[in-house]
């Protein structure tokens, strides 16, 4: 497809929300796609800390309070990689956020399942509206 570089979500896309530490298998996935020569940059709506710990672990730059659905993050983490719109994925856990965003910005954009855990009040409400869409996108099907 044409994909060079790979926008990851932090909160419950790599590691649950409200933990520090990525689970082993998910590291070394992670670890492995760098090697491969995929550019890799968080793009999160949390704070500096959090994404901060993550770029330094896996040498990597990082968008903190990016504003998903904004489209400025995705903008700044794009430049940080230098890849084009075409050439890039977003990953995320949220339709609302991180799929609106990409969407919003044009670049590929995949929605995977939340890892289990607590999750941020805002995040709960969306949960809702996303059963919603999922509801309706997969009827569709
Ligand atoms: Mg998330």
């Amino acid at each position: 497809m044409g994909i060079k570089a790979i926008l990851f979500d932090i909160d419950n896309t790599l590691i649950p929300w409200g933990l520090k530490h990525m689970d082993p298998a998910i590291e070394a996935w992670l670890r492995d796609l760098c090697q491969q020569g995929f550019k890799v940059c968080f793009v999160s709506n949390n704070t500096e800390s959090r994404v901060s710990a993550l770029c330094c672990s896996f040498q990597v730059p990082g968008v903190h309070k990016a504003a998903k659905p904004s489209r400025r993050g995705l903008r700044q983490a794009l430049r940080a990689v230098e890849a084009g719109i075409h050439e890039t994925a977003m990953v995320g856990d949220q339709i609302f956020t991180d799929v609106l965003a990409g969407n919003r910005l044009g670049v590929y954009t995949i929605l995977v399942t939340p890892l289990e855990g607590k999750e941020f009040i805002g995040t709960r409400i969306n949960r809702k509206l996303e059963k919603w869409v999922l509801r309706r996108l997969n009827r569709q099907q």
